[in-house]
């Protein structure tokens, strides 16, 4: 399809620091599932799903229907953190399909509607239960804009946004980050066992089991019960940030569920309200709620048609059928990437992910990734790209996307891979 201009008031009055918008010039208007359309009827397959928040597809029908029977009969809309029926509905199904299920004791905090929310409130809470100041982040890690998020972020051009000095976080080595060439934690370890290696002793250790941001990075099973064991042995506090990897992006509700670790306080946002509305929770064992009443809170922490769709939305999680399509989906990717991949070893191909997060990147030609977008996009496929230098070509539909809809995405990919590497 032809690209053609955005209206000028994009570029006239939105501000440069727009992103997406620059990768993909449409002026968007319907979506629905995995497809999106713009205002000239130009469609789209959606291999972003929102970056994560839409791991139901666009305006999911049976969350639609919830939501405008709840705006139609005047549910509260707007409520801070009062009690409504919203939000005690919502409480009362996520603790009787996810946590009771998996045996998890968690106490539940709204913590304000985004990523980054979700994180400061784990960050505080982490300080004020050990009273100690330092946090220990991983290499390419991604945990949001907000100051104390982006101290444990690694990506370079983003901390220079901060504009003060990143403090209070030390950045470890990421499972893999030492191309396997010294033992697991021996740098980390080290640290902390020698009281003169200058590392503070940390509050918590924050960690994604899948780095999506930092290029689709995947820390195996063992590295993450590792990580766990290391930290209760030193007695610092384990925070999974679940934001983009959970909600059935790797398959289980919970990223960390394949490693069978129980982190000490759990992130979670982008996919929790299943419709793309903003919502964020912080989870973390019973005896860490040391809060004070309104020591950390904000005005939009109860966004009650949020908690609608979300409650809703976990109906899907009430069998294994989500998991067991996320990752049979996700081995239909890695078959039409493992034949990339072969074609273009001499490009250093490589591909690397799980269940329905998935990566493809180029060693010997890092630039081809955001062409590679660039090209699907000109094809109708939405892909983004991620990683340090955006050399990965980043692969996440919606879990509810169809066989043949991925069919035809990962053949929109192959042939845009075939016309960009051609032109090289
Ligand atoms: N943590 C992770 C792992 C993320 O991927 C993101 C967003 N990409 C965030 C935190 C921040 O979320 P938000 O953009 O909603 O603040």
């Amino acid at each position: 399809m032809t690209v053609t201009e955005l209206p000028s008031v994009f570029t006239t009055l939105e501000s440069e620091v727009r992103s997406y918008c620059r990768g993909w010039p449409a002026v968007f208007d319907h979506a629905r599932g995995s497809r999106l359309q713009d205002v000239q009827g130009r469609s789209w397959l959606d291999f972003f799903a929102g970056a994560g928040a839409l791991n139901y597809g666009h305006n999911n029908p049976r969350l639609k229907a919830a939501l405008l029977e709840y705006l139609q009969r005047d549910g509260v809309v707007h409520s801070l953190d009062m009690s409504t029926g919203a939000k005690q509905t919502f409480l009362e199904r996520f603790d009787e399909v996810i946590l009771r299920p998996r045996g998890l004791d968690y106490k539940v905090q709204f913590p304000g509607p985004t990523g980054a929310n979700t994180v400061e409130s784990a960050l505080k809470l982490a300080r004020k239960v050990t009273g100690r100041e330092s946090v220990v982040g991983f290499t390419n890690a991604f945990h949001g804009m907000t100051l104390g998020a982006l101290a444990v972020t690694g990506n370079s051009m983003k901390r220079a946004g901060a504009g003060i000095p990143l403090v209070h976080a030390t950045p470890m080595p990421y499972d893999n980050y030492l191309g396997g060439q010294v033992p697991d934690f021996l740098w980390f370890e080290s640290l902390l066992e020698d009281s003169g290696s200058g590392l503070n002793k940390p509050a918590a250790v924050i960690v994604e089991t899948v780095q999506g941001e930092g290029g689709v990075n995947v820390a195996r099973p063992e590295w993450l019960r590792g990580l766990a064991d290391l930290c209760r042995r030193h007695d610092i506090l384990l925070i999974v940030d679940d934001v983009q990897m959970g909600c059935g992006r790797t398959g289980p509700f919970f990223s960390f569920e394949t490693a069978g670790i129980t982190p000490d306080i759990v992130c979670l946002s982008k996919s929790i309200s299943g419709y793309g509305l903003p919502m964020a929770l912080t989870l973390f064992r019973r005896e860490l709620d040391i809060w004070s009443p309104g020591e950390h809170n904000g005005t939009f922490r109860g966004h009650n048609p949020a908690f609608v769709t979300a409650t809703h939305a976990l109906d899907y999680w009430t069998d294994d059928a989500l998991e067991k399509s996320t990752l049979a989906a996700g081995e239909q990717i890695e078959r039409a990437l493992g034949q990339l991949v072969d074609e273009y070893a001499d490009l250093g191909a490589h591909q690397r992910g799980t269940g329905l997060i998935r990566g493809l990147s180029f060693e010997a030609a890092p630039e081809l990734a955001g062409r590679i977008s660039e090209e699907s996009f000109r094809r109708g496929l939405l892909v983004e790209t991620s990683g340090p230098r955006g050399e990965v070509v980043k692969l996440m539909p919606a879990l509810t996307t169809t066989t043949a809809e991925l069919d035809e995405g990962l053949q929109i990919l192959t042939d845009a891979v075939h016309a960009t590497a051609s032109a090289r």
